[in-house]
């Protein structure tokens, strides 16, 4: 047999599948190996709930709940919404792709925006769509430049509302126009994976649009401000024909035993959430307020309403040379060269000593660049 025979002859992945750039996580080893404080995967710095921790230890070793019933009951509770209209996921991830593979495939358009969460790519290709990146105003969501690209064939439009790795926010007014203006059978998923950190009278309205809406899918997600990133959870509320679809091909058993435990004791320590959240809005102006007193050696801090902020290098210290300076003093921070931002680096906030060191280390390498 020749080569072109065998190849021929091992099983072809779609072409589709072939296209897509795999997830790219961050690191969290220094190159000789040693630990390094990780502030890349926007994680909580004051870890999780005690009382999920307790919740851990008790939770059954057979298969879940594949209705996650009881945690879709507190969650219901909590924010005042019927349990029907909510769906888990292993984290948010599964929702977003089961969002793109529900109601897109080949030949049909999903968009989202330039330096949106790097998921939606994958989340359109993967089910054969056409990914459309409608271009950013300053890093931030362009409305407008979103609607222009909006055509007979788009099925999902994307919005990450806090963004990541932008931490821009769309206020109430403009999600609602996004909403008032997308034809009724686009499906409107809006990514509140740190809504948590929003303040509540900045709330976008996503859920009430999800409640009044037929087109309105809101994600949310234990991993970022309940700490919870290593059990996988993530929860989705929309109409009860949007749930009764992800329901159809979510994984069956898609929440461990364990999740659902942690994350439902997770729910009945709202004061811990509020401490994480209090911390980070603390600690983030405390850190931007350090970046902009850089701003003569171009360093500029992209203004965030999440748990990180962007940093960009407009002057001589470059971002992959402050990447690797970071390192060198046990930080790793995430830098984002694939994502279209290689001037750019998204720093989680942590411990406010970590994050002292980690400007004075800026101020230092931006002064030696000059
Ligand atoms: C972290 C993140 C998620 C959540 O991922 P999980 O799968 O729930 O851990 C979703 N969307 C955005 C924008 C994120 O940054």
């Amino acid at each position: 047999m020749t080569e072109t025979e065998i190849r021929n002859r091992s099983p072809q992945p779609k072409p589709w599948i072939e296209a897509i750039h795999a997830y790219v996580p961050g690191k969290s080893a220094g190159k000789d190996g040693r630990p390094l404080i990780k502030l890349s995967a926007n994680e909580n710095p004051l870890g999780t709930s005690e009382l999920a921790l307790a919740a851990r230890a008790q939770a059954p070793a057979l298969y879940p709940d594949p209705d996650s019933k009881a945690l879709r009951a507190r969650l219901g509770e909590l924010h005042g919404i019927d349990p029907a209209r909510i769906v888990m996921g292993t984290g948010s991830d599964e929702l977003l792709n089961l969002a793109a593979q529900g109601y897109a495939g080949p030949g049909d358009e999903v968009i989202y925006v330039r330096y949106g969460f790097s998921v939606y790519d994958i989340a359109a290709r993967r089910c054969g769509a056409t990914p459309v990146v409608a271009p950013d105003a300053d890093y931030g969501t362009d409305v407008d430049a979103l609607l222009a690209l909006v055509t007979e064939k788009t099925r999902v439009v994307f919005i990450a509302n806090p963004n990541n790795p932008t931490g821009s926010f769309l206020p109430r007014g403009d999600i609602a126009r996004l909403h008032a203006a997308l034809p009724a059978d686009v499906l409107l998923v809006i990514d509140q994976a740190y809504g948590e950190y929003v303040a509540a009278e900045d709330d976008d309205g996503g859920m009430a649009l999800a409640e009044t809406h037929e087109n309105v899918l809101v994600t949310r997600t234990f991993s970022k401000i309940f700490g919870l990133a290593g059990e996988r959870i993530g929860w989705g509320t929309g109409a009860p024909g949007i749930i009764a679809t992800l329901n159809r091909i979510r994984g069956p058993f898609n929440v461990s035993s364990t999740g659902q435990a942690m994350a439902k004791a997770a729910l009945d320590d709202m004061a811990f959430v509020e401490r994480a959240r209090v911390h980070n809005r603390d600690e983030r102006t405390r850190f931007v307020e350090q970046i902009e007193a850089m701003g003569n050696h171009g360093l500029r801090a992209l203004p965030s309403q999440a748990n990180f902020v962007l940093i960009l290098f407009e002057g001589a210290l470059r971002a992959e040379t402050a990447f690797e300076g970071l390192a060198e003093r046990g930080y790793i921070v995430r830098w984002l060269p694939n994502q279209g931002l290689p001037h750019g680096l998204r720093i989680t906030i942590g411990h406010p000593h970590d994050m002292d060191a980690i400007a004075a280390a800026l101020r230092e390498m931006a002064e030696a660049a000059r």
